[in-house]
């Protein structure tokens, strides 16, 4: 067995729990080199014991002597900081997951595929502030990038073989999140408890919001406008609350290419981290006679404006999707927190993007620029709520 190095980024987090549930089943197959957490010092330190990773990093350089401290006596190197985590992930791996939550991953993210090995994206954020520069990057330096994302992975599946020449339409399934049914009376009052209790999916608490406003869906067309440049009139998004059909690709003979899997993320990252191949996981195979039925029907942009905001910004390019992005990260930290009720994430992230409109950024200190100040009227718009 040929062994492969593997650095996950975020390993604390839900994609890094999955990612490393399948190299748990996979012993002498990965050899870990980089493992890293904001600031759960504890289980990090845990996770690169039992994994023998080489450097274990918190991002959050108050929790490095918590690290260092659970470290102890291992040969596994403990760093912190910003810096630090750059410099982890530009280790050369074979493979690295880029699963940190939040524009925070953008950094680290750049410095993976930098070191031109193989990136598996779960980060959309950062490939939505930085949409242009980054797959710049990719380009440059010869990295092959594989969508973690399950709508992504699963068009990069429906293509495979097929001339994107030939693709009439791309449509991205939306479960449309927890509160899907709701009025828009009742979506005013929705709390954050219930926000985050998706009904198919178990993930972070971030991308759960997301899912509920369906910025999740929003940020997911960006990231497809980049990933898979067909134009962006050719991409829909359909919801399909059972999140069996992942996502489908149509060609120009009315053929329609369609993806199904469990809604478990470990199909997608299995998908990535044995790629051009395949390996097992320890998923239910997929039974259509119990599930019956599978449902479609169009999004509603009245009460979920989400979408519409999200489709502006890809239209708009330049800077526009990182000011999104940057809103909604501050919007939706604020709805967590109690400061704004859940149908104001919508409104701050449009009036952002109506008072800042800066030009184009052309490199990675420009994205940052933008994403700062980006968060900077945000959070002057929530403290004039
Ligand atoms: P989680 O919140 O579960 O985990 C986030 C990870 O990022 C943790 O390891 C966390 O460390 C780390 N982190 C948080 N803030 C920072 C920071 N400022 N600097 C460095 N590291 C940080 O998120 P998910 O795993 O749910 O999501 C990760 C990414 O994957 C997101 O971009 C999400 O949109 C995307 N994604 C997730 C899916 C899912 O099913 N969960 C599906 C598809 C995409 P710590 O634990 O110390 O806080």
């Amino acid at each position: 067995m040929t062994t492969r190095s593997i650095s996950i980024l975020g390993a604390t987090g839900s994609i890094g729990a999955s990612t490393l549930d399948l190299i748990r089943r996979e012993p002498g197959k990965w050899r870990v080199v980089a493992l890293t957490a904001n600031c759960q010092a504890a289980e990090l330190a845990r996770l690169a014991r039992e994994f023998s990773a080489e450097v274990a990093v918190v991002a959050d350089e108050s929790c490095l002597p918590e690290l260092r401290e659970a470290l102890a006596g291992s040969r596994i190197a403990a760093a912190g900081g910003a810096g630090a985590l750059v410099e982890a992930a530009a280790r050369p791996a074979d493979i690295t997951i880029a699963a940190i939550v939040g524009c925070a991953g953008l950094a680290p993210t750049m410095a993976a595929i930098e070191q031109g090995g193989t990136v598996a994206l779960a980060n959309k954020e950062a490939l939505v502030s930085a949409g242009d520069v980054m797959i710049e990057a990719v380009r440059r330096h010869g990295t092959t990038l594989l969508p973690v994302d399950s709508e992504h992975n699963a068009i990069f599946q429906c293509l495979a073989g097929n001339d994107p020449a030939h693709v009439r339409s791309i449509t991205l399934t939306a479960s449309g999140g927890p509160f899907r049914d709701w009025s828009a009376e009742q979506l005013a009052a929705a709390t954050p408890a219930q926000a985050i209790r998706h009904p198919n999916w178990d993930m972070g608490a971030k991308i759960s919001v997301d899912s509920a406003t369906m910025f999740n869906k929003g940020l997911e067309l960006i990231e497809a406008h980049h990933l898979f440049p067909v134009g962006l009139d050719k991409l829909r998004i359909v919801v399909h609350p059972q999140s069996v059909v992942h996502s489908m690709v149509e060609y120009r003979d009315g053929s329609t290419l369609a993806q199904l899997g469990p809604s478990d993320m470990r199909v997608p990252i299995a998908s990535c981290l044995a790629w051009p191949a395949r390996m097992d996981t320890p998923c239910d195979p997929l039974d259509l006679a119990a599930l019956g039925e599978l449902t479609f029907r169009a999004p509603d942009e009245q009460r979920f404006p989400a979408t519409r905001l999200c489709r502006q910004a890809a239209e708009a390019g330049g800077a526009a999707p990182a000011v999104l992005n940057a809103a909604n990260e501050v919007a939706v930290a604020a709805f967590l927190a109690g400061q704004i009720p859940f149908s104001r994430i919508a409104v701050m992230v449009e009036a952002t993007m109506t008072r800042y409109t800066p030009p184009a950024p052309t490199s990675l200190a420009e994205v940052f620029g933008v994403d700062t100040e980006a968060r900077a009227h945000a959070r002057e718009l929530l403290e004039l709520a």
